[in-house]
């Protein structure tokens, strides 16, 4: 896909291959014309395109998968799910149906949008096979996905899509249903008349949400399918598909082994999934405007998230942080729009106990390195490190005795985290509850959603009712800079006046 070169294999190594691998061999490379929005990507895609278009794509598309994700994570209903994604979508991976266009699927947009989203599909495919737990998340999440498309799809378009599929679903002939239809009408909830439908018979493996509602007919094998239930069939067939393909992508994976291109992007990508960190671009942080100085950040703290107000707390109460924590807590403050000299002033003014020689030789290189003020490699000169995301600070080893860096949804216990909450005044039961499960579950970024929402829930509500913010603006925080961002502009907004 990137060049098909890169799949190639010695046909000297290809001769001793064996049987049952053969089918990875010679993979049977088919053009693709898109001709509807829906695809249940069964062919690999062959045209070449950049490493760059390999990565931004699968980012894109990441991003959604990851929000999917964590809708679902936060039992966000169906509609409130499609509110969140729907703006995302646009952005990120639009799939226009053909009557957008007086083109049809000829159209070069349409083209160029079905592609990337095939591509993408693959190349998350790629990175997510690797392990079980990632496998079943991917297939998860990308049959959400494709229900909701499928339930956003052109009605004609919907069908001529499932006609052009060849499903294994056997019309119920005429004679046939008169044969069993007191036992479709008794074991099909909701029906009105059983000649009114069109049946099919399918394998009952094929619709297990049907057979587990007990909304089905059963007889030999056969589960007697109304048309109106074609969603869960459309939907069973996609996700025992995509897992099957999963399985098979995941034996064929060694081979991208020696491919020093593609393998360092598929670990990075598969590392990201929950977080999608790679969106989080180095000036999200800033507020224009704001008045972040050494002297404001006290003040600004009641807008950190829980891992930075930890650190602010600590630094108060010793005077002091370790180098781990020094660190993590420059590196937002240097996002959130601190300047080097503001920065070495808080720090100076924090670290009470020490002179000034003595806080220039031990501390104040390091704070100047982090911001690219001194060493570190050319490409960093003058930009330093980037923020922290939840990932890394989540990803990274357990703070020891005296540390303070970290997550603490992640790093503390349980006991001690909900402690932690209630001293920043987090009471309600119900969200400490949701922390818990959230922390049981090991969903840490979303336990810390869950409480900003709760404590945003006010400014929340105005800006979403006053259509100030769309739900794109709300999509889950996977940075700790995102978080402070978001909670100043929510407080600014909501004390604005109404017709400010
Ligand atoms: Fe900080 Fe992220 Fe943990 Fe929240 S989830 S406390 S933002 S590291």
């Amino acid at each position: 896909m990137i060049r098909q070169d890169a799949h190639r294999i010695d046909p000297k190594r290809r001769a001793v291959i064996d049987h049952k691998k053969r089918q990875f061999a010679a993979p049977a490379y088919k053009q693709q014309d898109y001709p509807f929005r829906l695809n249940l990507y069964e062919t690999p895609p062959t045209a070449e395109i950049t490493l760059e278009q390999f990565e931004q794509w699968a980012i894109d598309r990441l991003k959604i998968l990851a929000e999917i994700e964590a809708c679902s994570y936060r039992n966000k209903t169906p509609a409130e799910t499609a509110a969140q994604i729907t703006p995302l979508l646009q952005k990120f991976l639009p799939l226009s149906s053909n009557t957008s266009s007086p083109n049809g699927a000829a159209d070069q947009r349409l083209k160029n949008e079905r592609q990337k989203d095939h591509y993408s599909h693959f190349i998350l495919r790629l990175a997510f096979s690797a392990t079980e737990d990632l496998r079943r998340r991917f297939a998860r999440a990308e049959t959400m996905l494709f229900r909701f498309r499928f339930q956003q799809d052109d009605s004609k378009e919907r069908r001529a899509f499932i006609d052009g599929l060849s499903l294994d679903w056997e019309p119920v002939g005429e004679e046939e249903k008169n044969e069993v239809a007191e036992s479709l009408a008794g074991a099909t909830p909701g029906l009105r008349r059983v000649d009114e439908e069109t049946w099919y018979k399918v394998d009952w493996e094929k619709v297990p949400e049907l057979v587990e509602r007990r909304s089905v007919f059963l007889k030999k094998g056969k589960a007697y399918v109304p048309g109106r239930e074609q969603l869960s069939m459309i939907i069973a067939e996609f996700t025992a598909r995509l897992e099957r393909a999963l399985d098979l992508t995941s034996r064929a994976l060694p081979r991208l082994d020696e491919d020093d291109r593609l393998t360092p992007i598929l670990n990075h990508l598969s590392k990201n999934f929950g977080s999608a960190e790679s969106v989080y671009s180095e000036s999200e942080g800033y507020v224009d405007g704001a008045p972040i100085t050494a002297a404001s950040i006290d003040q600004l703290s009641q807008h950190f998230p829980l891992c930075m107000r930890s650190l602010h707390t600590n630094l108060r109460k010793n005077n002091h942080l370790k180098h781990f924590g020094r660190l993590q807590y420059t590196l937002f403050l240097k996002g959130i729009g601190l300047s080097l000299e503001e920065c070495i002033l808080f720090w100076r003014q924090s670290f009470k106990g020490f002179t000034d020689d003595e806080f220039n030789s031990r501390y104040k290189y390091n704070i100047r390195h982090a911001y690219g003020d001194v060493g570190g490699d050319v490409n960093r000169r003058g930009r330093g490190y980037p923020p922290y995301s939840c990932q890394k600070i989540l990803g990274d080893s357990n703070p020891g005795v005296g540390q303070s860096h970290g997550c603490p949804y992640r790093h503390y216990s349980v006991d001690n985290l909900v402690g932690l909450l209630q001293s920043t005044g987090v009471h309600d039961k119900e969200v400490l509850r949701g922390v818990r499960e959230d922390v049981g579950k090991t969903r840490y970024h979303i336990a810390c959603n869950r409480v900003f929402e709760w404590a945003h829930k006010n400014e929340i509500k105005k800006v979403k009712e006053d259509g100030t913010w769309s739900a794109a603006d709300l999509d889950t925080i996977v940075h700790p800079n995102t978080y402070f961002k978001r909670s100043y502009l929510l407080k600014q907004l909501a004390q604005a006046p109404r017709d400010a």
